[in-house]
């Protein structure tokens, strides 16, 4: 498990463990009652894999619903890549050109 943690992190250049976190503490991110439309409450959480993640929630509305349901909370693609990904993906394409092709993309950078 903490292998796949390092690879999404080596991959996706951040750790997702840390994302899930931010994201739950978020002010704009909300889970919503699915039974009144209440703002509802993560009491907790259940990894099913590193990028799976129920949430275990409560309806604020404890007077006229108190509802307790599970979301399920998952990363789907990345948008952009991270900057890290990009440098480690142009210098192993410039590690891989002849020295001639090194000068003369030297002479085409400024
Ligand atoms: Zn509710």
């Amino acid at each position: 498990m903490l292998l796949v943690t390092y690879v999404l992190q080596a991959v996706f250049g951040y750790n997702f463990r840390l994302f899930l976190a931010r994201l739950m503490e978020w002010e704009s991110m909300r889970v919503v009652c699915p039974s009144c439309g209440s703002k509802a409450v993560i009491s907790s959480s259940s990894k099913l894999s590193e990028q799976v993640t129920d949430l275990y929630c409560r309806c604020s509305n404890v007077a006229e619903c108190g509802c307790t349901f599970v979301s399920t909370l998952a990363f789907k693609h990345t948008l952009n890549p991270p900057i890290k990904s990009t440098a480690d993906l142009a210098l192993s394409l410039i590690n891989r050109l002849s020295k001639e092709e090194r000068a003369a993309l030297q002479q085409g950078v400024s």
